[in-house]
């Protein structure tokens, strides 16, 4: 911390919370995290990239949602004391749109939203690309051959570290039935697109003790899936998951620190997630 005395507040800021990244030990992964992304971060230097999708009427719901995103009005207008004055009130399901999934959603014993570390949820990312396959393939699952080719590019994928999977889905925003393979309301037995497959999520929680695993899909699991078994891993694993990202080509595969902090719902299995990515330029 000495260096920084005598410098603009704004560097010194910078290098402050480089610091709060890298010190502190909250929790175990912290403590085995890979360092090397850190010392790249400087945050007045850092490019902000945003990877939520807007919440709108055409925000995209899981087909047996009961309901999507509601804004109603309550005010909005010149009021009596002559200013301006405006406020909604907002109701939607936990899981739709960008937004996380607890570690409840699919464990019992599982952390709720507002009991995730916040350790797990700031963290350096790793990006792996599956674009090309998935094109070929809307029902790709990324495989273990695919993580122990990352890793030959790149090393060991960092404990600690939120896995980002990128299949190009983004792109499809907001068209239900490109994005989710099929827009039939109350049916979700037709879906196709891409995700993680069993095999590489074992390795990632197991292994490689990844913080978070997030993708440019609705889903961890892939759209034909009937067990969900990719949450049902990581949710037993303590592993939160941040589904329909948005913006993923715009993160490089390493070197970007991920931020990833949903609304806190106490007791909540998921909810809306604002999520952003700081890539060193
Ligand atoms: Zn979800």
């Amino acid at each position: 911390m000495k260096q920084i005395v005598g410098q603009r507040i704004t560097l010194a800021l910078s290098a402050l919370l480089v610091s709060l990244f890298t010190s502190s030990t909250a929790s175990p992964a912290a403590g085995r995290r890979g360092s090397s992304a850190s010392k790249l971060l400087d945050l007045s230097r850092s490019k902000v990239v945003d990877l939520s999708h807007s919440f709108d009427d055409r925000t995209i719901y899981w087909p047996t949602s009961p309901s999507n995103f509601k804004l109603t009005t309550l005010s909005s207008g010149e009021t009596p004391g002559g200013y301006f004055y405006s406020a909604n009130s907002f109701c939607t399901p936990e899981h739709g749109g960008t937004h996380l999934d607890a570690p409840v959603h699919f464990s019992q014993r599982g952390k709720s939203a507002d009991q995730i570390p916040l350790r797990q949820l700031i963290a350096p990312g790793a990006v792996v690309d599956v674009s090309k396959k998935a094109a070929n393939d809307p029902d790709y699952r990324l495989s273990l051959e695919d993580l122990k080719a990352w890793e030959k590019k790149h090393g060991a994928i960092p404990s600690g570290s939120i896995l980002l999977l990128r299949t190009g889905w983004g792109g499809r925003w907001p068209d239900k039935k490109r994005y989710l393979g099929d827009d039939t309301p109350g049916d979700a037995s037709k879906l196709h697109f891409p995700s993680y497959g069993k095999e590489a999520v074992e390795y990632l929680v197991q292994q490689r003790h990844v913080a978070a695993l997030g993708v440019d899909t609705a889903s961890i699991d892939y759209g034909p899936s009937k067990d969900f078994i990719v949450h049902r891993t990581a949710s037993a694993a303590g592993v939160p998951g941040l589904e329909n990202l948005a913006e993923l080509d715009k993160v490089p595969e390493v070197g970007a620190w991920i931020i990833a902090l949903p609304m806190k719902i106490a007791g909540g299995s998921g909810g809306p997630l604002r999520i952003v990515a700081l890539i060193p330029e």
